[in-house]
């Protein structure tokens, strides 16, 4: 008998992608198989998104061409909260789910397409179903958020901070370097808050107590010899423990702050975590300590309040600061997100004007952060080889939000290799380089 095949589509941050790669390991692991079309599918699973209006349209528009192509369709991740709305706009869905429910999605999976019992349907890939290449994974530490950030609803659709247990994750990595992983990319939505939950219990499970901590998870993945990537991490005081390891090369020079804006004024009305620290005295004795650290961030403009002295106040922070990657958003209002009820909101045309102004002023930043790599000596890890040569990253650029490396003319080598290089040149974002040993 022919096993059934599920069409999925997954939407969202890599925290999503996470859900998406459990749910798409059990299926597999009950022998169901994958189409890769929604005509040929018993049934479709959607992970939504639903963190601002654009994903929360894009999350529409995908299952309602879901439904139409094939019309048996199961919702689940963020915008799975909002079973209402769902149920009224498309009263046909086989079921609604919310975020991190991987029970949920098989339950419903199993009543509308029950599994076929075959062995030969149960091997799994070590590491289980990827979405991402072999040689980079995503590594969810923890689920949910304690903080209340007033233009974000995540805490009430992922629920409070619930970390994972030390030798859970360390299994998961374990396994996934087994798998032929060369990079691992540590997420949640608060990273540097991981085992704040747990209460310092020590997890004996592996035989060493090892402590719910993020600098104390971050050293035991750093003995594991690949390279390790901390993203989503807050400037709590803990994060120069973190720089030391990066220091003493344990896990990667690299740290993803989502600063969101530089105006004391602003984050408070944003309700920042870490919003009183003094982040560019942070960034400055982070360098100090780490010379080598890459450091990206994200900012919001626009947000109700934010005043022109707000803006330069943040232009100013970024001039100073000089990160390497930044990424910006323009304030959109969230149903549900506490922001919607402040006064003064920023005209449109306004926003867009500082965002453009911000990009052009990051860029000129980037360009000079990036000038002065030229001359100097990195490892790489290859992303992809084609006829034209290979593109790969550094220790300062993670996948898919930062810039490359092209190695142009570089061929005979693989995705998931370590090669050292040259660098050459540069762009606004991208460098290019030369091959000095495989
Ligand atoms: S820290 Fe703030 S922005 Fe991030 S998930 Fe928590 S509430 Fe949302």
């Amino acid at each position: 008998m022919k096993a059934p095949t599920v069409g999925f589509v997954s939407l969202g941050c890599a925290k999503a992608t996470v859900d998406s790669e459990r749910i798409l390991t059990q299926l597999k692991a009950e022998g169901y198989g994958f189409s890769a079309n929604y005509e040929h599918a018993d049934l479709v699973v959607v992970n939504t998104c639903g963190f601002i209006e654009s994903a929360v349209d894009e999350s529409l528009d995908v299952i309602s061409q879901a439904l139409g192509a094939n019309g048996r369709v199961i919702v689940t991740g963020c915008l799975g909260v909002k079973a209402g709305l769902l149920k009224k706009k498309f009263p046909n869905l086989l079921a609604i789910t919310g975020p991190q429910d991987c029970d949920a999605v098989m339950a419903a999976v199993h009543a509308e397409a029950p599994p076929v019992h075959e062995p030969f349907y149960h091997l799994l890939p070590p590491g289980g179903v990827k979405l991402t290449p072999r040689h980079y994974a995503y590594l969810k530490i923890a689920e949910g958020c304690n903080h209340k950030c007033t233009f974000c609803i995540i805490p009430t659709m992922r629920g409070r901070l619930a970390s994972r247990a030390p030798s859970d994750v360390l299994g998961e990595a374990k396994s996934l370097v087994d798998a032929g992983v060369r990079e691992l990319l540590v997420v949640s939505q608060d990273t540097s808050a991981y085992g704040v939950d747990q209460r310092g219990r020590a997890d004996l499970a592996t035989g060493r107590a090892l402590r719910p901590h993020i600098t104390d998870l971050a050293q035991t993945l750093g003995e594991l010899g690949v390279w390790i990537r901390l993203h989503y991490v807050y400037p709590y005081p803990q994060v120069d423990e973190l720089v030391e390891l990066m220091a003493s090369g344990i896990i990667l020079p690299y740290l993803d702050v989502p600063f969101q804006h530089a105006s004391s004024r602003i984050l408070r009305l944003m309700k920042r975590p870490a919003s009183g620290e003094d982040n560019l005295a942070r960034v400055h004795a982070w360098r100090e300590r780490c010379p080598s650290l890459a450091i990206r961030s994200t900012f919001i403009v626009g947000f109700p309040g934010e005043t022109d002295i707000d803006f330069q106040e943040l232009l100013h922070f970024l001039r100073q600061a000089q990160l390497d990657r930044v990424g910006c958003f323009i304030y959109s209002p969230v149903t549900g997100a506490r922001a919607n009820d402040l006064p003064e909101p920023v005209d449109s045309g306004l926003a867009q004007a500082r965002f453009d102004e911000l990009m052009a002023v990051q860029a000129e930043i980037s360009h000079t952060r990036l000038r002065q790599r030229v001359g100097r000596e990195c490892m790489v890890l290859i992303d992809e080889v084609t006829e034209a040569g290979a593109v790969g990253r550094s220790a300062s650029e993670s996948p898919e939000v930062d810039g490359v490396i092209h190695l142009p003319g570089v061929t005979g080598i693989q995705a998931g290799d370590f090669v050292k290089v040259k660098i050459s040149a540069c762009d606004t974002h991208d460098l290019t380089a030369s091959l000095i040993e495989v």
